[in-house]
């Protein structure tokens, strides 16, 4: 798949699976969540969330999940193990079919400290998991288990939209976001759009708030034709 199903054209849903991770139900960013998914409702997607707060998420690769690990506990050798062997935890198994499933993947937070939580993180090592979705039978990039599938990053900010950008204060917010769109997202294999941002909601007014998310709305309307970032990488 090397577009987004245009969801008008076809008989079969596209799936979209929205990760959210922000610990305030009643927070901008659940809100800007709420407007992508319905959003991208309105297009007929079927779309799936997990809000990891909501769901307890432990965030911990460690041996825990691992019943029969070894003495030396190894995480990638016990992954690529236990997805061989059918043994991950039904947790991860569980996200881990939602995210084979999605023609789209939304990963929505707050930046924090120029990153995502450590709540999404944890999700990402223990979900995208080797010898399922990169190394073993897979490659890495266009290799990796979900290459051909799209994701895009869904985020609010502390900072002003003055304060991002060449020479301002914070700098270039795609050259913080490379870690993750590369590093995690294109790595197994994601085409990557142009991430959606709401500069510090925080700083906004009433009137502003609601063009912010009104904004969301219509930036989720445009996904299809959403630009794909490119990476100066031969990957
Ligand atoms: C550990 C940590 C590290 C951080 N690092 C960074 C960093 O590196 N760079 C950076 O820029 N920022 C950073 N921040 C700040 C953080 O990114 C922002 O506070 C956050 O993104 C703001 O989004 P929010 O959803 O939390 O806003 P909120 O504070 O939840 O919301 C803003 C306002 O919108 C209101 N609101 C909620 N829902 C609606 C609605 N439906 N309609 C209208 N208004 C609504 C809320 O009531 C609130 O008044 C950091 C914060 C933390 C905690």
């Amino acid at each position: 798949m090397n577009s987004l199903p245009d969801a008008a054209e076809h008989t079969v849903k596209p799936t979209a699976l929205i990760v959210h991770a922000h610990p305030e139900p009643q927070s901008f960013s659940n809100a800007q969540m709420r407007s992508a998914r319905s959003s991208l409702q309105d297009q007929g997607y079927d779309v799936r969330t997990i809000n990891l707060h909501e769901n307890g998420w432990s965030p911990v690769l460690d041996r825990s999940g691992f019943p029969s690990a070894s003495t030396y506990f190894k995480p990638q050798v016990e992954q690529m193990a236990a997805a061989n062997a059918g043994a991950l935890a039904p947790e991860v198994r569980a996200d881990l079919d939602a995210l084979f499933d999605a023609d789209l993947l939304v990963l929505s937070f707050p930046l924090w400290w120029f990153s995502l939580p450590a709540i999404l993180k944890g999700w990402i090592d223990r979900v995208f998991v080797m010898g399922a979705v990169f190394g073993g039978d897979h490659g890495l990039f266009d290799q990796a288990a979900l290459a051909g599938h799209k994701a895009v990053l869904l985020i609010t900010t502390g900072g002003s939209s003055d304060s991002f950008g060449e020479g301002s204060r914070f700098g270039v917010l795609d050259t913080h976001l490379f870690h993750i769109h590369f590093g995690m997202l294109r790595f197994v294999g994601y085409e990557v759009l142009e991430p959606i941002v709401t500069y510090g909601p925080a700083h906004l007014d009433a009137d502003n708030r609601k063009a912010a998310l009104s904004a969301i709305h219509d930036e989720f309307e445009q996904i299809a034709t959403r630009s794909l970032l490119s990476f100066t990488s031969p990957a």
